[in-house]
């Protein structure tokens, strides 16, 4: 525990402590703002009388005996003003051994958010022997925003104050710092696009002191601990359009990693992060595009053109004198007149330059067992020079540009069979996040948990998690089952800091309304010192979506981790800071697909270097009215197919309550329907988001 001092200056306050208003207000902000970290050993006042103000704090800085004693934070409130009787700071000044301008201004900063006239403030803040010194101006409402202000910071700087090793304090750097502190620095989406920070609709015109937690920088969501009767009653999150949103995560979401990956079945999704070039010829030797025979047709017969040639019969019969078959090894030379049975493939002998097909042969004479052909008749018109052999280098020539950065590849096969033919074993590609999926809440349990019909009153089986592993396992991500956690503070920051150790982007449903047990805004914001880039989203299903990014140190990944990552690159030993994004979805079944696939997966996509982020779009029919929600639009899901007409029909899944399940059966597809009052008729044509392949109604 940390001792603060509250010395009061007012003469009024000296003669009659009952009209004194700054030390409880004072005492208040020790207590909701300072984390527990604050005792009010004690509370003196004085006149506005300048020794008397130096008596009051030299007996508590220079008269100390014991450790114990020390008192390691004395705010002074009063006498800061322009009257002839404010004398607080300059009695102050003479004592401060260290000035500490950065508190005076941080204090000051705070002010001017609420007031102009905070310039009518003469603050001054320091350290004198062990312990800090701040002035506070007299009205107990500014006393209490200026305290406000700097309360955060003031335990680190006590403790050094107080001769604490430094370098043990400052190990893990400023954001170590903020987080120990629950304060994180400036930026996000609704800052930029919205600058109303802190206050909730409720606020108004007026400007309003900033709430307790306006302080803490960018928190905006409420502080669970001081429970329900103090939790925001309207979400101070500003309302993004879903394109806003969209526009966020782009900003927000990080970017592309680069690394190497071995040419197998395991390349599929991947992107290519640099051109690829053919590393060698294909075929590499001149091979028979059929099963016949290898013949040498004369040269001169070619020499003057193709119409010469063109009336050129090979006929007769020829002894066969070699082989070639489709395997590796050395074939015989070719001498003029001599033929080589050769099949599908295989290196054409040397000397020979053109293939005659077995069907246009007939087999003349065998050898004495009867086992092998001696001679064969060929009978073919119009063989040329390089007939049926495919040259070296024909189909892929070594060196030329096989396939370009940003190509993906399919699970077709295509992209894997030119680079595994053209010798290409190590691709460059960009690393393909990976994805954590935790559920929340503390009626959630596993969906095998218990028999049929058994379910204690109140649980309810995960249905969130196991569909969200496998939507991000559809769109070629690997995934970290993370499990369930309990609406419990502490244990849901371990969870996310554990997490965010394993994982790419963490992936959570449940708890991002507006009740009390609703904590994962708070924990992202206040615990993880993340940065919530928005927390509403005007539509239906899926408003309370949030998304955040936390920074985090690189190196506290497990190798283990990199690998699934498909991070083969050998980065592990660096320590940069990365960032890692959290998506806390809706709990409501529905609402947490719907969201998965309209704000996730582009998030996913872009840092695994697809394109386009969203999903594609077409133009469906409706197969019958539709009823709009009037205020939000709507993200309906549906079933679209495609007829022997080929238009694409919408059909929609049924009741579209967030929490019903049965609407995601069966669905590929999510309905863009505009907000209003009348329902869209059939035949109305919208736009349809597919999730999963066209079904067909053929
Ligand atoms: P919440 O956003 O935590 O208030 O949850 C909204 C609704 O979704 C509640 O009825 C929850 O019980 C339900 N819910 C939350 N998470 C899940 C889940 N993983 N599976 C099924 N239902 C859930
Ligand atoms: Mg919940």
């Amino acid at each position: 525990m940390l001792r603060a001092a509250i010395l009061v200056v007012s003469t009024t306050a000296a003669q009659d402590a009952s009209t004194d208003a700054a030390i409880p207000a004072l005492k208040d902000v020790f207590t909701t703002d300072g984390d527990g970290k604050w005792d009010v050993a004690e509370t003196v006042i004085v006149s506005d009388d300048s020794a008397a103000i130096q008596k009051s704090i030299l007996q508590w800085t220079d008269a100390v005996a014991d450790d114990e004693k020390l008192v390691n934070l004395i705010v002074t409130t009063g006498g800061t003003g322009f009257a002839i009787s404010d004398v607080t700071p300059e009695a102050v000044s003479e004592l401060i051994e260290k000035p500490a301008p950065g508190l005076v201004h941080g204090m000051l900063a705070a002010s001017l958010q609420v007031t102009p006239f905070a310039v009518m403030s003469r603050p001054v803040a320091g350290v004198r022997k062990r312990t800090i010194i701040v002035t506070l101006p007299g009205s107990p409402k500014g006393a209490k925003e200026n305290l406000q202000a700097i309360i955060k910071m003031l335990p680190h700087a006590c403790l050094l104050a107080a001769g604490m090793d430094s370098r043990s304090l400052h190990s893990g750097g400023v954001g170590k710092l903020e987080r120990k502190a629950g304060v994180t620095g400036p930026s996000s989406c609704q800052g930029h696009s919205h600058g109303n920070h802190g206050h909730g609709p409720g606020h108004g015109l007026v400007r309003h002191a900033p709430p307790a937690d306006a302080v803490q920088a960018s928190a905006l969501s409420s502080d669970p601990s001081l429970g329900p009767t103090r939790r925001n009653r309207a979400s101070p999150y500003p309302m993004l359009s879903v394109d806003e949103a969209l526009a966020c995560i782009e900003k927000f979401t990080p970017g592309v990693i680069e690394c190497q990956r071995p040419v197998n079945q395991d390349l599929v999704g991947f992107v290519l992060a640099r051109d690829v070039y053919a590393a060698e010829d294909v075929p590499a030797f001149r091979a028979s595009i059929v099963d016949g025979y290898a013949v040498v047709v004369p040269k001169h017969a070619d020499e003057d053109g193709a119409s010469k040639s063109s009336n050129r019969t090979l006929s007769g019969i020829f002894p066969v004198t070699s082989i070639s078959h489709a395997a590796p090894g050395e074939a015989k030379v070719l001498g003029d007149g001599e033929i080589a049975r050769i099949t599908t493939g295989a290196p054409l002998p040397a000397g020979a330059n053109a293939v005659v097909m077995v069907e246009n042969t007939v087999l003349h004479s065998t050898t004495e067992d009867g086992q092998e052909e001696r001679e064969v008749e060929i009978r073919a018109a119009n063989v040329r020079d390089g007939d049926n052999v495919r040259e070296v280098g024909s189909d892929v020539r070594k060196g030329h540009l096989l396939m370009q950065k940003g190509e993906r590849i399919t699970a077709v096969g295509g992209e894997v069979g030119l680079l595994a033919a053209a010798g290409v074993q190590h691709v460059t590609v960009y690393r393909r996040p990976v994805v954590g999926v935790l559920s929340t809440g503390n009626e959630i349990v596993e969906h095998t948990a218990r028999s049929p019909s058994e379910l204690r009153l109140g649980e309810v089986r995960d249905t969130n998690r196991p569909t969200l592993l496998v939507a991000a396992q559809h769109w070629g991500f690997a995934t970290v089952d993370l499990g369930i956690v309990v609406d419990q503070p502490q244990t849901l920051e371990q969870r996310l800091r554990d997490a965010l150790r394993q994982v790419d982007v963490i992936v959570t449903t449940g708890g991002v309304s507006m009740g009390e047990l609703d904590l994962l805004k708070p924990t992202i914001e206040r615990a993880l010192g993340g940065t919530i880039h928005f927390g509403r989203v005007a539509m239906k299903p899926g408003k309370p979506t949030t998304f955040a990014t936390v920074t985090v140190k690189e190196a506290s990944r497990t190798s283990e981790t990199a690998t699934l990552g498909g991070d083969s690159s050998s980065s592990s030993h660096s320590t940069r800071r990365s960032v890692r994004a959290i998506f806390s979805l809706p709990g409501n079944p529905a609402s947490a697909l719907v969201t998965f696939h309209l704000f996730v997966l582009p998030a996913l996509r872009k840092m695994a270097g697809e394109h386009p982020h969203g999903l594609p779009h077409v133009s469906v029919v409706l197969t019958h009215d539709f009823v709009l929600d009037r205020e939000r639009p709507e993200y309906h899901r549906a079933v679209v197919s495609v007829g022997a007409d080929g238009v694409l029909r919408a059909t929609s899944t049924g009741g579209q309550r967030s929490s019903k399940v049965g609407s995601m059966r069966g669905a590929n597809a999510l309905l863009c329907m505009p907000a209003g009052p009348e329902p869209l008729k059939t035949g109305a044509k919208v736009t349809a988001l597919l999730m999963g392949n066209i079904r067909s109604d053929l």
